[in-house]
């Protein structure tokens, strides 16, 4: 029996070292396009940005996968999959042949059509050579106009802003992380990125990049307004990396679609992470999740399910940002409508049909640990309560271990 995997980032190195944890004895093999050992990409905006040390990004060293029997295939692209073969196809025409195919091959930067973003000076930030020009580039510039007020953006601002360059960033949302955050907690990060120097234009286009002797000379806006700046950082988001599977005829809606045990619509085939699009009971709607949790806890469900031992994938989302001094924490899976619970300026608690369906915090790590033991066990506050001046989720969780 043999597993491949397509896709060395987190959650392809899992599948391949839960496997050999849980006892797979046939083969694994990993394949990645990426020539680096398959390493950690949250510290890319963050630790790395600063030190820039390369050798501890690595999730294991080389001899972890000579020693567990798993083949490292780096530097290897794959080209397509033939289904009726049951063999993957590098781009060298080599085909390597599966019983079992593991589709983790996540996302990359989304494009939107603005002119100019072909640059000189205008960079993305999603694996490690990206990190590393960005650093090189960080080490000249005086600003950085940032396309996108999300994650990625924002930890690099506040990176940019640490190094001592200005920074811009330029959001189309009228708030900060809109997609993932409640309101409160948005406005609460565009005021702590005003006070670390960080200039916010929200709901604001980015319209074209500007020119100057061949280089990205700053960003024009869609009221006319001009940011001068000679590092652009465009982080519009991703897009998920589904042509091999649309190409091999599998169901694919934003993400290669997978069913509760992440199985695709060829029961031979699964996928994971930033890739897969599952079905979500917590939001009672498809989700794709882009976060190390989900790619790594997902993996350890598909080499059980490998293993003979089915179990769903339904472990409870959450997530963490480092902008500067401040860990925004997330617990939960929450809709756009769900409501939202102030507790202080850190803490917002998130509703929907009065059932607490997440919790977001600012350097509260406590609070954090109380409210995804709360919503694993499905015992949160009432609305009422939470909204009670004072409300501590510590103190109801320390309550509910000792009645359950
Ligand atoms: C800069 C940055 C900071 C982040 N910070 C955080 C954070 O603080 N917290 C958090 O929870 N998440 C964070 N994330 C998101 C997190 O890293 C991703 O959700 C996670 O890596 C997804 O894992 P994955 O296995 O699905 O995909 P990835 O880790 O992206 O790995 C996919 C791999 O597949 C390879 N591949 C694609 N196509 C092919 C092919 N045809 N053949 C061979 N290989 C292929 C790619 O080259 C890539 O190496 C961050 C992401 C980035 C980029």
């Amino acid at each position: 029996m043999s597993v491949v995997i397509i896709g060395g980032g987190h959650g392809g190195f899992q599948v391949a070292a839960s496997l050999r944890q849980d006892g797979y004895a046939g083969q694994v093999t990993l394949i990645s396009a990426e020539a680096a050992l398959p390493y950690q990409r949250p510290p890319l905006s963050k630790a790395y940005l600063k030190d820039g040390i390369a050798d501890a990004l690595h999730l294991r060293p080389a001899s972890f996968y000579a020693r567990n029997g798993i083949t490292l295939r780096l530097g290897t692209r794959i080209a397509r999959i033939d289904r009726a073969a049951a063999a993957v196809i590098t781009d060298q025409g080599e085909a390597i042949a599966y019983d079992h195919l593991v589709l983790a091959t996540g996302a990359r930067n989304a494009r939107p059509p603005v002119p100019g973003l072909d640059l000189p000076g205008v960079l993305g930030l999603r694996d490690l050579d990206d990190a590393q020009r960005l650093r090189g580039a960080m080490s000249t510039a005086r600003h950085a106009a940032i396309i996108g007020g999300g994650f990625i953006g924002l930890e690099f601002g506040a990176v940019a802003r640490g190094a001592g360059l200005g920074a811009t960033v330029i959001e189309a949302a009228p708030r900060l992380m809109a997609r993932a955050l409640s309101p409160q907690m948005s406005g609460r990060f565009a005021t702590l990125h005003r006070d670390m120097g960080t200039e916010l234009c929200l709901g604001r286009l980015a319209v074209e990049v500007l020119e100057a002797e061949g280089r990205a000379a700053g960003v024009r806006l869609d009221d006319g307004t001009r940011v001068h700046a000679d590092l652009v950082l465009l982080a519009a988001g991703v897009v998920p990396n589904t042509e091999l599977a649309q190409e091999a005829g599998l169901a694919v809606a934003n993400g290669i679609v997978v069913d509760k045990h992440l199985r695709s619509s060829d029961p031979a085939i699964f996928a994971l992470g930033d890739c897969a699009t599952f079905p979500c009971r917590r939001m009672g709607a498809p989700l794709r999740l882009e976060s190390v949790q989900a790619a790594t806890d997902q993996a350890r469900a598909i080499a059980r399910t490998i293993m003979g031992q089915p179990a769903p994938y339904d472990a409870l989302p959450w997530f963490w940002s480092d902008q500067g001094p401040h860990k925004l924490q997330i617990a939960g899976a929450c809709l756009p409508s769900d409501a939202a619970v102030p507790v202080g300026d850190n803490i917002v608690i998130r509703f929907r049909d009065c059932h607490m369906t997440g919790v977001e915090t600012i350097n509260a790590p406590g609070v954090h640990m109380a409210a995804r033991k709360l919503l694993a066990t499905g015992l949160g506050p009432t609305q009422a309560d939470a909204a009670a001046a004072g409300y501590d989720l510590r103190a109801l969780a320390a309550e509910r271990k000792a009645t359950v």
